[in-house]
């Protein structure tokens, strides 16, 4: 649909024409309608107005004065042309719906998260066990979710003008920082638009950061595609002998935005933390194989962890002192004992942040760390917070230290950016934190 510049609207829809003794014809691949059309939000029914310009198809004219209807209630066999139009819609519509997802859900998940690995001493989030904490600790939250899209009209003081703009439903989570660094900056309590993409690649950046947003906190003026930036996830992280890692995006208020990786393997697939559920990601999923396992590394970035479990037939791994989070957990992680998954895949208890905390060793390469570590921008080195730790700083530095026993390449955490060394340097970067970590108490 086209909104011309002498006010006129161009439509290309699938249709049926009704004549008197013929069956509904399926017809017209293009009408222009006059500017006072503009505004039908649902096109049901349509009078074809006596100065319409209409275009057949076929041979077929559409005439002036004839009764039009949308093609939803289309029967017969469409052709081609409007087999793609179909489709396009259908996938639009899913994409409405897997932008709409985040604000559909039931408040989740109790803890008071201090993300202070975004800017020392900055912000203090709480998401509530209960919904009417969750509001009062987190408004712009809770209004998120009631809310379908960003709302101009509530945007941020500091969004330069342009197309992109960040609402103050933003609960700060960096997830579009991460993805779009030149285009969202950090103003202490929001993100927001500090640079208008300069180029197609920074623009496609700023969409993917619109589609990972776990809150709808990030719009355009006028509201833009993002067809391709939703089929951008899941994301290319590495691969290494037939194994993919990719991150999930499709972040959820539930976790306060934490990243979900998605592992491809030839003895199944795994999922580490999880997605908000999104009908995209579930596509891509199935097409890959599905998901055997998920890896939950602790209590906080469950999210739709049971939708996605139930939807695969996959088994949810969690440790028994996080068990709260997911009661029917599928496998349940004792002690502090690694334990071995096939060949490749090694869980290990991380008691620290959360009591029940683990961590995921993939092929001596990935390491999934959760709320354990993660590259700091700011202070430029791998870090860890004693003000996020909601259970023992003491044993969450004995965790990290007893993580210098394995070798890796990768840290991908759930909050903060990915760190990438070859295995030497990331051991010295994790032994320098843990001396950092001892020295903080
Ligand atoms: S991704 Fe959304 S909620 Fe997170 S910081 Fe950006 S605008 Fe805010």
């Amino acid at each position: 649909m086209f909104l011309n510049d002498n006010g006129t609207l161009s439509l290309k829809i699938p249709f049926l024409e009704y004549r008197q003794n013929s069956p509904p014809q399926r017809i017209c691949k293009e009408l222009t309608l006059p500017p006072t059309y503009g505004f039908m939000p649902v096109l049901k029914t349509v009078t074809v107005p006596k100065d319409c310009r209409s275009l057949g198809d076929g041979g077929q004219r559409i005439e002036p004065g004839s009764r039009l209807r949308a093609g939803d209630d289309a029967v017969g066999d469409p052709r081609a042309d409007l087999e793609d139009h179909d489709e396009e819609r259908q996938r639009e519509e899913e994409d409405e719906r897997d932008l709409a997802e985040p604000r559909r859900g039931d408040a989740v998940g109790s803890r008071e998260i201090e993300v202070e690995h975004r800017r020392a001493a900055k912000v203090s989030v709480a998401l509530g066990r209960d919904k009417g904490a969750s509001s009062r600790a987190l408004p712009g939250l809770r209004s998120a979710r009631e809310a379908h899209m960003a709302d101009f009209s509530k945007s941020v003081a500091g969004n330069v003008a342009g197309e992109f703009f960040v609402d103050t439903t933003c609960i700060d989570c960096d997830t579009c920082r991460q993805l779009a660094p030149a285009t969202f900056g950090d103003d202490g309590e929001h993100a927001f638009v500090q640079l208008q993409p300069r180029d197609a690649a920074e623009r496609r950046a700023a969409l993917r950061a619109l589609v990972a947003c776990p809150t709808g906190s990030i719009g355009t003026q006028p509201r833009a595609k993002v067809q391709e930036a939703i089929a951008d996830f899941p994301m290319p992280i590495d691969e290494a002998e037939g194994v993919r890692v990719a991150y999930c995006g499709f972040t959820s208020p539930d976790s306060f935005g934490a990243s979900s990786y998605f592992v491809e393997h030839e003895e199944g697939n795994w999922l580490v933390d999880s997605p908000r559920w999104s009908t995209h990601l579930e596509k891509r999923f199935e097409e890959r194989g599905g998901i055997a396992r998920i890896f939950l590394t602790h209590q906080d970035d469950v999210a739709d962890a049971a939708r996605w479990a139930e939807r695969f037939g996959a088994q949810r791994i969690l440790h028994r002192h996080d068990l709260g989070a997911q009661p029917d957990a599928e496998i349940v992680l004792e002690g502090e004992e690694p334990t071995p998954f096939g060949r490749d895949f090694l869980a290990i208890p991380t008691p620290g942040h959360t009591r029940g905390h683990a961590v995921l060793l993939a092929r001596d390469r990935w390491l999934f760390t959760g709320d354990h570590a993660w590259w700091s921008r700011g202070k430029k080195r791998l870090w860890a917070s004693r003000s996020v730790c909601w259970y023992d700083w003491g044993e969450q530095t004995q965790s990290m230290e007893k993580l210098l026993a394995h070798r890796f390449e990768w840290i991908l955490p759930g909050h903060g950016e990915r760190l990438h060394l070859p295995a030497d340097a990331m051991r010295r970067e994790l032994a320098s934190l843990v001396e950092t970590m001892r020295g903080i108490r």
